[in-house]
């Protein structure tokens, strides 16, 4: 049997969607994420998260809480480094990351601008020796 189930955002909207008898709280979940640009968030009935192993049976309508991504706004930006960030020198004044000592530097975080850092650091070094040879040969 098919019915309907209300799923009220933490915005005004809601979103309607149509589930089966058969639908459980991941399909229900997986559902979500494919309708709408949601990741990260939980199910709420009645005020409790709901689980894998809640039943949709009796439920009409859930709220769902938008979750903070796991990763502390302190941690290093790089995939799954979990160590903190430092703070000036872990900026990457490039892709405006932040990193850890270890992640710093462009080519340890796999930086999106690193083939301009290069490209840019090669045109100063070709200016330092261009200079240096105006210079010996005005000696
Ligand atoms: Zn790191
Ligand atoms: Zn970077």
């Amino acid at each position: 049997m098919e019915r309907q189930i209300t799923i009220k955002l933490s915005t005004e909207d809601s979103l309607k969607l149509t589930i089966l008898d058969t639908t459980t709280v991941d399909d229900l979940i997986s559902l979500i994420k494919t309708s709408s640009d949601l990741t990260n968030f939980k199910l709420i009935n009645q005020g409790k998260k709901l689980t894998s192993q809640d039943s949709l049976s009796d439920i009409d309508d859930l709220i769902l809480m938008k979750e903070e991504s796991k990763k502390s706004k302190k941690k290093c930006y790089f995939k799954n480094c979990n160590v903190n960030y430092l703070k000036l020198v872990g900026d990457c004044q490039y892709c405006q990351g932040k990193y850890c000592h270890k992640h710093r530097l462009l080519e340890n975080h796999d930086c999106n601008y690193l083939n301009q850092y290069k490209l840019l650091e090669h045109q100063k070094n070709a200016i330092k020796l261009e200079n240096e040879r105006t210079i010996s040969s005005r000696v």
